[in-house]
């Protein structure tokens, strides 16, 4: 059974360092890349997060507001984005039979509409949540919304009953926070982390980000354990959600890096 993983180059973001590290002084600016992964298995193409939306690069203000968009800058260039990157492989966001969302975040489900033909799996806690907030009107991203084909689970879930992907919940960034560990061919195993942990630097020193970007403190520790456990105990690598230095060090896209 071959089972092959590419990261895929969704853009980049920046913003103060201060709110990825709380103990850096505020005004130093930080750029970390948006990822995406492309896990190809015999049964389907799964895809884990689809980036952000490609207006979040053309008009921030409009699709944002402007409290998110003076937050943050968008960066989107050639040959980058989820539909740029796929197509490196020869493929279309039709190919994609299923589509796993770490978390509903604007840089992780951005580009979800374009996914009309896939299962989307979701942690039925994200949904209630996002949905609370947006009837509260106090998310302006809501790339998640739409006709789509949602599948919203409670808990552990194996994709292809083969223990080869396996979403596992790791909340406390978002109320419904998932990861997904995935067997490569090679036997080697990985977790992708998205925002249950930022970067290595956040693990190796039990950093938690600024408090608007933690649902709950004492469940993203616990999410902390859970990694450190799939780490320690099943020899996963942990590849983080937005950790510069490690997805440079990691083969590109159109190449698999495992
Ligand atoms: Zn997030
Ligand atoms: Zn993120």
């Amino acid at each position: 059974m071959t089972v092959r993983i590419y990261a895929l180059n969704c853009g980049a973001l920046e913003f103060d360092r201060h709110s990825f590290f709380p103990d850096v002084p505020r005004g130093t600016p930080m750029h970390v890349p948006v990822p995406a992964f492309l896990v190809v298995h015999p049964k389907g193409k799964v895809l884990f997060d689809t980036g952000f939306h490609a207006d979040g690069v053309l008009d921030p203000v409009a699709h944002y507001g402007k409290d998110l968009a003076a937050y943050f800058k968008f960066f989107c260039g050639a040959g980058e984005g989820v539909v740029a990157q796929l197509r490196l492989l020869g493929l279309a966001p039709g190919d994609i039979s299923y589509v796993v969302n770490s978390h509903f975040h604007f840089d992780h489900c951005g580009c979800n509409a374009l996914f009309t033909r896939a299962q989307i799996f979701v942690q039925a806690a994200e949904m209630r949540a996002t949905q609370a907030a947006r009837d509260a009107d106090r998310r302006p991203d809501r790339d998640w919304e739409g006709p789509l084909d949602y599948r919203l689970l409670e808990g552990d879930h194996d994709l292809f009953g083969d223990g080869s992907l396996v979403i596992v919940p790791t909340p406390g960034h978002t109320a419904g926070h998932q990861s997904l560990r995935v067997t490569a061919g090679s036997g080697l195993r990985f977790c992708l982390t998205g925002d249950a942990c930022y970067t290595q630097e956040h693990l190796e020193r039990e950093l938690l980000p600024i408090a608007g970007a933690v649902w709950n403190a004492d469940e993203m520790r616990h999410s902390f354990g859970i990694l450190r456990r799939l780490r320690d105990r099943e020899g996963a690598a942990l590849i983080f959600g937005h950790d510069a230095a490690q997805l440079q060090s990691l083969r590109c896209c159109p190449n698999a890096f495992a």
